[in-house]
């Protein structure tokens, strides 16, 4: 039987779960309160210049799931790209992620792997043997030099916090590499889409059980018109923040042109904290199979979230936890809704994550209904 599903945002959780759905007959309905699809992975052509921009800042694809990369590939050609990080600290210019490049510039040797790692150990404080906070983590394994010259200022402008506050789990998105890889991203599988997220988000809502409605915010008394709800909008704001907003870092990008080239490279980190923001992107390097004379960059300055700002980062610290606990226990009593995506579970999750998640969640609607069980309010816990 075909059902009527409302599925709230045109992000990839939306668009992704939406397909899934269509494809299996049911009539599917997305809305997005912006004019706009894509969610925060949106791309645009600068009028001006050409450049394919990203809009919310960049974004690059790496995985190791070879279903969610045959997907991503069934709707745009992907074409390879590696990121390659740089960061400007002490007046100088080096290699991110920490690599054996890193190492011998900043002190100025010649290390082979085996001696740049005990180099390394011989400056960690071993004494933290199950490091908790991100201060601990950077200690135990880069050491003093490197903690303060890239993680300390750059992670208190991005966190608005002392690293000794925030979990070991963010810098451990990082790797440290004895060698001379400088790919950002370990991952089997990486590419950027060659025009762009918008285009290929664009063909996955290009079903005719779909229909897209922009412009269209979400108000509690269009579910009582669909059999299910999808929400990957924020789970507080289910709730109209009755209970407290969770608490986020939003970013002010500030966007500037330049004919040529301004900085030679996509991403560029500042690591001090006098520098008042994170990183420049140079958005034309993200696609360099493009030529463009004229180039657009952003200036990336974090600060905390307020009511009418776009959500960016998850905080997830203590009482954040406490009010999410709160929120997850009230909608896990909910029925005929489904939260997902990284508002709608309140969790940082990476675009091949989120995919991988979607194509969980509505296949999981499926099975509930062919065994006509009920479909639970979280597919993936959020705490
Ligand atoms: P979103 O993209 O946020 O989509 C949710 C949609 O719901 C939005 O369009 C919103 O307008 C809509 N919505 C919300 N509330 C309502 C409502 N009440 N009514 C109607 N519509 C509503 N991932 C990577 O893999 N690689 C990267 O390099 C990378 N870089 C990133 C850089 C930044 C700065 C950020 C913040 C994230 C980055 N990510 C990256 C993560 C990526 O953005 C997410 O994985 C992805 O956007 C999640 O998709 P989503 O659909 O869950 O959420
Ligand atoms: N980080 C840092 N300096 C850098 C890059 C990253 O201190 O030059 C820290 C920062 O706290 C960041 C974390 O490492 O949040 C994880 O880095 P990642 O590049 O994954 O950040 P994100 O993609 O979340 O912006």
């Amino acid at each position: 039987m075909s059902d009527s599903i409302l599925m709230v945002g045109a992000g990839l959780s939306g668009a992704v779960a939406g397909r899934v759905l269509a494809e299996a007959g049911h009539r599917v309905t997305v809305i997005d309160a912006r004019d706009h699809i894509a969610g925060n992975c949106h791309t645009e052509r600068c009028p001006q210049t050409g450049v394919l921009v990203h809009v919310y800042g960049p974004h690059i694809f790496h995985t190791d799931d070879g279903e969610v990369w045959e997907y991503v590939n069934r709707f745009e050609r992907f074409l390879p790209y590696k990121n390659r990080v740089k960061a400007t600290t002490g007046g100088a210019v080096y290699s991110l992620p920490i690599n054996l490049h890193t190492i011998n510039q900043f002190f100025g040797k010649t290390l082979r792997p085996d001696e740049a790692r005990a180099f390394i150990e011989a400056q960690a404080d071993t004494s933290i043997t199950d490091p908790q906070t991100f201060e601990e983590q950077a200690l135990r394994f880069v050491g003093p030099a490197l903690y303060e010259a890239f993680f300390k200022g750059y992670t208190r402008k991005q966190w608005g916090c002392h690293p000794r506050e925030l979990p070991a789990s963010i810098l451990k998105r990082l790797p440290v590499r004895f060698n001379y890889d400088d790919n950002y991203f370990s991952h089997r599988f990486q590419g950027m889409p060659e025009q762009g997220y918008t285009t290929m988000v664009e063909r996955i809502l290009d079903h005719p059980g779909i229909s897209v409605h922009l412009n269209t915010r979400f108000t509690r008394d269009q579910a009582g018109q669909h059999a299910h709800v999808f929400y990957s909008g924020p789970l507080d704001g289910w709730y109209d923040y009755d209970m407290g907003h969770l608490g986020y870092r939003t970013l002010d990008f500030e966007r500037f042109t330049h004919e040529g080239d301004w900085q030679g490279c996509a991403v560029m980190n500042y690591g001090e904290e006098n520098v008042p923001f994170t990183r420049i992107t140079e958005h034309k390097h993200f696609a360099p199979w493009e030529q463009h004379a004229g180039s657009v960059l952003y200036r990336e300055y974090s600060r905390a979230c307020g009511a009418d700002d776009i959500p960016y980062y998850p905080i997830r610290l203590v009482e954040e936890k406490e009010l999410l606990g709160a929120y997850v226990a009230r909608a896990g009593r909910e029925s005929g809704v489904t939260f997902m995506g990284r508002l709608g579970t309140y969790r940082y999750l990476d675009m091949d994550v989120t995919i991988r998640e979607a194509l969980d969640t509505a296949r999981g609607f499926l099975n509930h209904r062919a065994r006509g069980t009920p479909m639970p309010a979280f597919t993936v816990a959020p705490l």
